[in-house]
């Protein structure tokens, strides 16, 4: 004990003296040489004695390369996902999910931002939001969710209310008035949908929904417990409006659910195992001969089953498959989604779960093989693709284009650590009876550098405090790609830059560089090249936190970030206890839109 209590006190003075130096401004007084000056400022991953999560002033911290453009605490504080998106007459939106509301934000000029419409949705929690344009009209589907009890009992059957407990979609061409046009409830998911995502195959929009598992479900009879809805969204101008027997639009007939996929429980390893949350991509690869070329993927984030990887090229559509498209449709709708009716069902085609092994016992970490540690390493809970292959041969990786995914954990408590993000190669495949598998690899794992100094929640020894669950955990990611001149590359140079934007609760916004994770100086030294990655961090702190109204969610800390987003040079920060903050960081100058200042 005498040790550790030592190094507690150590741990309080090093706290105290950096926070002296952020206040009196002394860059380098702490006398610590510091090979990468993004963390020339220090540990900003603050608790023990005398400090207080929700008072802004005890969180200024950042590194000197990260400016705040503006802070707006939108109409209410509980806020979730956030999405930018510019618009044709050159204006651009973020549209932000909140506790019982959406809120758009016109941030066009990003250092005076104004609240321009709000979509009240009471009575549920709105975790998730996506914006879309089709046919010169502007859409946010948005999920509703009940976690907190006594609005509803979390029972299948019991909801009072189902459009409490759907995916609604809202027409938000006018941004001063957002129009609700359809909701979608699902009789096998009646806990109700917790993220979503829309991509468009072949010209028209899906919708892609992730649902949480409930103790009733029964995988034996074909329901996907933990399962992805997909549905096709009939929009006005979608081939789907010309067909026979599908009604043209409005409530119940423009999100039309047509499949669902799920995991391949057979190949888990048991233990906690839930879809998150999950992203979707058409293949970016340009060689005609990869297998996968023009088809599309799902990627979902299946917690201790991992990344698993779903192929939904031939989900019924209306123009490739209308014959198929009618029949699922219409079977999907006439049993409210239920899985005997509803039966087309996405393959699986790739999976990974080779989580760190941190106890060095020849398995990877998690429940069901040891070292759990609140899922330090194994609850997958976001993950999504970069947006393009890469040209990785500037740095000795490969002389073929790259594809990567990066998977990030949600930690609930841990004892040591606060949460690992990985860098991932899902560009080789193996073929098996004409049917190709991805065979992906760990590239690296990427943590905050001071997280061996931290633990967290019930587990953590020196701070041990239930309340303090998720508190340094991450959460969402934008993996965003930089094409890049001699004077504008930042690592490694070949033409590009890729950079990770990472939300980590009450730890702030971190952002990590991409080449430097596969090519770092000294790929033994762990915490060292997570060190040398990190390109910057920034905790926002606008004001101070008042606790929510929320059985889960009932912090107050400040920041406490649920997503951020890069759009156009700028992070877009959603902070459940605050609002929003648009941050800067200098190197992402050069990819602001011109005239926007
Ligand atoms: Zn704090």
């Amino acid at each position: 004990m005498g040790g550790k209590e030592t190094a507690l006190a150590l741990c309080v003075l090093v706290l105290i003296s950096s926070v002296t130096v952020l206040v009196l401004g002394e860059g380098d007084a702490t006398g610590e040489t510091q090979p990468n000056p993004s963390l020339a400022n220090g540990d900003p991953l603050f608790q023990g004695e005398g400090h207080d999560h929700s008072n802004a002033s005890q969180h200024v911290a950042g590194s000197d390369n990260m400016e705040l453009l503006d802070f707006n605490p939108l109409t209410t504080p509980g806020n979730a996902e956030v999405q930018v998106a510019s618009t044709a007459d050159g204006r651009t939106y973020a549209y932000l999910a909140g506790w019982n509301d959406m809120h758009i934000v016109d941030v066009t000029d990003p250092e005076n931002t104004e609240v321009v419409g709000v979509f009240n949705d009471p009575n549920t929690q709105v975790l998730d939001v996506k914006y879309l344009e089709y046919n010169g009209r502007e859409y946010i589907i948005q999920q509703n969710q009940l976690i907190d009890p006594g609005n509803a009992d979390p029972n299948v059957g019991e909801w009072s209310e189902p459009s409490q407990v759907s995916a609604v979609l809202i027409d938000v061409t006018d941004k001063t008035n957002p129009t609700w046009i359809d909701s979608w409830y699902d009789v096998d998911h009646p806990t109700g949908p917790h993220n979503l995502y829309t991509h468009m195959i072949d010209g028209e929009w899906y919708l892609f929904i992730a649902n949480p598992d409930y103790g009733e479900c029964n995988d034996s009879i074909g329901e996907a417990c933990g399962g992805v809805t997909i549905a096709h969204l009939n929009l006005d101008g979608s081939a789907a409006r010309n067909l026979n027997g599908v009604p043209a639009s409005g409530l119940g007939h423009t999100i039309v659910k047509v499949g669902e996929y799920e995991v391949a429980w057979s190949t888990t390893r048991g233990g906690w195992i839930y879809i998150h949350d999950m992203t979707v991509q058409t293949w970016p690869g340009e060689d005609p001969t990869d297998p996968r070329f023009g088809r599309t993927f799902v990627y979902g984030s299946y917690w201790e089953a991992g990344l698993r990887i779903g192929d939904v090229t031939d989900v019924p559509h209306p123009v490739h498959s209308p014959g198929a498209y009618t029949v699922h449709a219409t079977l999907c709708k006439t049993g409210q989604g239920n899985p005997l009716l509803c039966r087309w069902r996405a393959p699986e085609v790739g999976q990974w779960m080779d989580f760190l092994d941190l106890d060095e016992d020849g398995q990877p970490d998690s429940g069901t093989t040891g070292n759990e540690n609140g899922g330090r390493v194994s609850y997958i809970h976001y993950a999504e693709p970069y947006p393009e292959m890469v040209d990785l041969s500037h740095v000795g990786y490969s002389d073929e284009p790259v594809h990567l995914v990066t998977a990030a954990v949600e930690v609930l408590s841990t004892h040591v650590g606060t949460g690992i993000i990985y860098l991932i190669d899902t560009t080789d495949y193996v073929l098996e009876d004409g049917q190709f598998r991805f065979l992906p690899r760990l590239i690296r794992d990427w943590e905050i550098p001071y997280a061996e100094d931290h633990c967290y929640g019930a587990d953590c020894e020196a701070h041990p405090n239930d309340d303090e669950w998720l508190l340094f955990s991450p959460h969402n990611l934008d993996t965003t790609h930089f094409e890049t001149t001699e004077s504008t590359d930042q690592s490694h140079g070949g033409g590009w830059d890729g950079r990770l934007y990472i939300s980590h609760y009450h730890a702030g916004l971190w952002v990590v560089d991409v080449e430097t994770l596969v090519a770092p100086t000294d790929p033994n030294d762990r915490v060292g090249t997570h060190a040398e990655a990190t390109v910057a961090y920034y905790l926002p702190h606008g004001e101070d936190g008042t606790p929510l109204d929320s059985s889960f969610y009932d912090f107050g800390w400040v920041p406490f970030l649920w997503a951020v987003e890069h759009h156009d040079g700028i992070t877009y920060a959603s902070c459940i206890s605050t609002g929003l903050y648009l941050v800067q960081l200098d190197i992402d100058e050069p990819y602001r839109l011109e005239g926007t200042l």
